[in-house]
C-alpha cells in the first residue's frame, strides 16, 4: 500500500487514535504521525509505546503541517480541541474525528475552522470495552464499517482521500448524512448499551440481595451485558449528552415494545412471544451472512481449562 497523507496528526491518544496509527504504520499511510493528549502521563505511555513519530507538548504543534488532523477526544471536548488547534492549522488541510455522534461534533467544531480547510466528520464503528493508548491494535478498524459523513459543501477530493486511508486501514467506508448516522447509531449503539448498563445496574442490586450468584452464575447472556457496560464512562456519558432526540426516540419504542412483551408473558400469550423471538432470531442470521459477527458458538470463545 502507498502514502496517502504526509503527515497525520491525532489529537487524543487513546483506544481509536492508537489503532489508527498502529493501522497506519502497518500500510505505510502516512509519512509522519503526531500525537497529543492533554495529560502527561498518556503522552509519556504514547511516547513508550511508540505508535507515533512524534508525541508534542502541544495540540498546535501536534497540527502544524499536518495534511491530515483527526480530533480522537470524547464528543463533549471536540469543539474546544478545535478552538484551540484552528490558529495552527495548514491552509488545504483536512480535519476528521472520530466522534460516536456526528450532528453535535458538526456543531461544535465547523465555527473554529478557518477558510480553506476541509473538514470531513467520520466515525469508525469498531471498538472494544478498553480504553487508553496502550489498549489500540493494528487490526480494530479490519471488515468493520468507517461512515464519512460530509457536511455541506465538503471538499470531495478530500472526502475520497479520508475514504482512501480508511479502506487502506481495512475498513469498508460508507457514506451517510449527519442526522441519518445519528439515529441509525441510537439504534445500532448507543440504545444497547444504555440497556446493558441498565441490566448490570439492576443485576448489582440483585447481586446483593442474592449474595453475589448474579456474578457467579453469569455465564448465560449477562456476561455479555457486563462486557458493553464496562466501556469508557466519559465517553459514553457524552454520546448520550450529544444524541439526545435520537437515543430518547429509540428508548420510547423500546419500552413500548417491553410493555408489550410484558403483556404477552403476563396472558401467556405464546404465539407473540414465538413470533418475536422467530423475528429476531432472522436479524442474527442476517447480521453473520452480512459477515458482521461470527456464527461460532458463544461467538467463539475459547473454553479455559
Ligand atoms: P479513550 O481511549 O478514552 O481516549 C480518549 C482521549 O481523549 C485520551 O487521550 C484523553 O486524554 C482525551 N480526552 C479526554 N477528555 C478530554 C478533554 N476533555 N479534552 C481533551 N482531551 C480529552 O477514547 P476512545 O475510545 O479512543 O474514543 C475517542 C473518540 O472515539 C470518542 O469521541 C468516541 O466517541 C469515539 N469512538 C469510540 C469507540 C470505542 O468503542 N471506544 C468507537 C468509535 C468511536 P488523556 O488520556 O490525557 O486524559
Amino acid at each position: 500500500m502507498s502514502q496517502v497523507y504526509e503527515r497525520v496528526a491525532l489529537i487524543g491518544l487513546g483506544l481509536i487514535a492508537s489503532s489508527m496509527a498502529h493501522a497506519m504504520r502497518r500500510g505505510g499511510l502516512a509519512g509522519e504521525i503526531t500525537g497529543y493528549a492533554r495529560s502527561a502521563e498518556t503522552r509519556d505511555v504514547a511516547r513508550e509505546v511508540g505508535f507515533c513519530d512524534r508525541v508534542c507538548e502541544t495540540a498546535q504543534e501536534a497540527v502544524q503541517g499536518a495534511d491530515l488532523v483527526v480530533l480522537c477526544v470524547p464528543v463533549g471536548a471536540m469543539g474546544a480541541v478545535a478552538k484551540e488547534i484552528a490558529p495552527a492549522l495548514a491552509r488545504g488541510a483536512t480535519v476528521s474525528d472520530v466522534g460516536s455522534v456526528k450532528r453535535a461534533v458538526i456543531e461544535a467544531v465547523g465555527p473554529h475552522l478557518p477558510e480553506g480547510v476541509h473538514f470531513v466528520p467520520a466515525h469508525p464503528m469498531a471498538g472494544t470495552e478498553h480504553s487508553g493508548p496502550r489498549s489500540g491494535f493494528a487490526e480494530l478498524f479490519d471488515g468493520k464499517y468507517t461512515l464519512i459523513v460530509p457536511i455541506e459543501g465538503s471538499d470531495r477530493a478530500a472526502v475520497k482521500r479520508l475514504e482512501r486511508l480508511w479502506t487502506a486501514m481495512g475498513a469498508t467506508t460508507d457514506e451517510m448524512e449527519a442526522d441519518h448516522h445519528d439515529l441509525v447509531c441510537a439504534v445500532t449503539s448507543h440504545a444497547p448499551h444504555l440497556i446493558a448498563y441498565t441490566m448490570v445496574g439492576v443485576a448489582d442490586d440483585l447481586g446483593r440481595v442474592t449474595d453475589s450468584e448474579v456474578i457467579k452464575y453469569s455465564a448465560a447472556g449477562f456476561r455479555d451485558f457486563t462486557r458493553i457496560a464496562a466501556s469508557d464512562p466519559t465517553m459514553w456519558r457524552d454520546v448520550f449528552l450529544t444524541n439526545k432526540d435520537a437515543t430518547l426516540e429509540i428508548l420510547g419504542r423500546f419500552t413500548e415494545e417491553l410493555f408489550a412483551l410484558q403483556r404477552a408473558i403476563r396472558t401467556g400469550d405464546g404465539d407473540m412471544l414465538f413470533e418475536y423471538f422467530t423475528r429476531t432470531r432472522a436479524i442474527r442470521r442476517g447480521i453473520i451472512e452480512a459477515g458482521q459477527d461470527t456464527d461460532a458458538p458463544d461467538f467463539g470463545r475459547v473454553k479455559k481449562g
